[in-house]
């Protein structure tokens, strides 16, 4: 029986067409920016994006430290959500590694960060304070998607106050399939965007940050430092670029299983849905049943993460199809009518 592992949509697999794209990739040395298949992704997606330049890196974390050490300088700070990926969930790697300091704002319900609340974070030029520089944004941000009239907003903000402006956009591509936009509509707001391909679209390794000429130097340079300089790294390019080909648009699938699944968990006595956004879907369970509920559901072959909260989050992938669906769906009703 296979395992349905709601998760993340990190465990996906290559799959058998994935795999064989990676053995047939023509390789090089991309230290010296030798990889034709490196460079071909990188061109590729700066296209995609409306971008100059583009940099293949190993993760969506250190995509995002080197787009903060590109435009930041030490003592510099960058604005970001309380609840974001690049302040809360990368080690503080700004801070520890860069000397950036962040300053976190709560989020709105949406997952914006309020433009007053950006203004009055902005510190006054002067000797006692961080030099303001950055605004780091997410989207999607745990599954919500950003509207596009506030990302134009965060823009006109950011260029009034001369801050730069990056999006982690670890899911841009889940934004735009659920905003019906090209990802470059979303991208056109940023000076700097992080993209995953380890995520839904079902590469097994590699994030790529778009940006200007000279922010894609810094950041090279900075992933060099960081230890990222691979070598004949196009046997994931390949996959990244077979992911960009067939993954992207299936996007749509995992958001309609991931409504259907809300709608399925929503009848269940005993469950509380949250909230479903584009592939993720949010519930809470008795907390003290959890780990009740997680054996029984592994007895059924369905992983789940279960922390210390009873708000479950449940993701939809690549490798969860209708049949995965129901039997969730199943295994989540045995436990709860079971126990009447
Ligand atoms: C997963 C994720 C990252 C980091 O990616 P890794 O490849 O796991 O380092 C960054 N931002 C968001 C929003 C993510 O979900």
């Amino acid at each position: 029986m296979d395992t349905i592992d709601l998760r993340s949509d990190t465990v996906t697999r290559p799959t058998p067409a994935m795999r064989a794209a990676m053995l047939e990739a023509e390789v090089g040395d991309d230290v010296y920016g030798e990889d034709p298949t490196v460079n071909a992704l990188q061109r590729r997606i700066a296209a995609d994006l409306g971008k100059p330049a583009a940099l293949f890196v190993p993760s969506g974390t250190q995509s995002n430290l080197l787009a903060l050490l590109a435009h930041c300088e030490r003592g510099d700070e960058y604005l970001v959500g309380a609840e974001a990926h690049t302040y809360k969930f990368e080690g503080g790697g700004a801070a520890v590694l860069g000397s950036i300091q962040p300053q976190p704002i709560p989020h709105e319900p949406d997952g914006s960060l309020s433009i007053e609340r950006l203004a009055a974070a902005v510190k006054p030029v002067d000797p006692h304070f961080a030099r303001t520089r950055l605004l780091a944004l997410e989207n999607t941000w745990h599954g919500r998607t950003l509207p596009l009239a506030y990302l134009r907003e965060a823009h006109d903000f950011a260029r009034s106050r001369g801050l730069g402006l990056h999006l982690d956009g670890a899911r841009l591509y889940n934004a735009a399939i659920a905003d019906g936009v090209p990802a470059r509509e979303i991208a056109q707001h940023f000076d700097s965007v992080s993209v995953c391909l380890s995520k839904g679209l079902g590469a097994p390794v590699g994030s790529l940050l778009v940006g200007s000429a000279e922010l894609i130097d810094k950041a090279r340079r900075w992933r060099k430092v960081a230890g990222g300089g691979w070598r004949q790294a196009g046997l994931l390019a390949a996959a990244g670029q077979y992911a960009l080909d067939h993954h992207v648009a299936r996007l749509a699938d995992d958001h309609r299983r991931a409504a259907y699944l809300a709608g399925r968990l929503r009848e269940i006595a005993g469950i509380k849905l949250l909230g479903q956004y584009t592939n993720m879907v949010f519930i809470d369970v008795p907390a003290e049943r959890l780990r009740e509920l997680d054996a029984h559901l592994r007895e059924a072959g369905v992983r789940i993460s279960i922390g210390y909260l009873p708000t479950l989050r449940l993701v939809t992938h690549l490798d969860i199809d209708d049949e995965g669906i129901e039997r969730t769906v199943a295994a989540f009703r045995g436990f709860f009518t079971k126990s009447e």
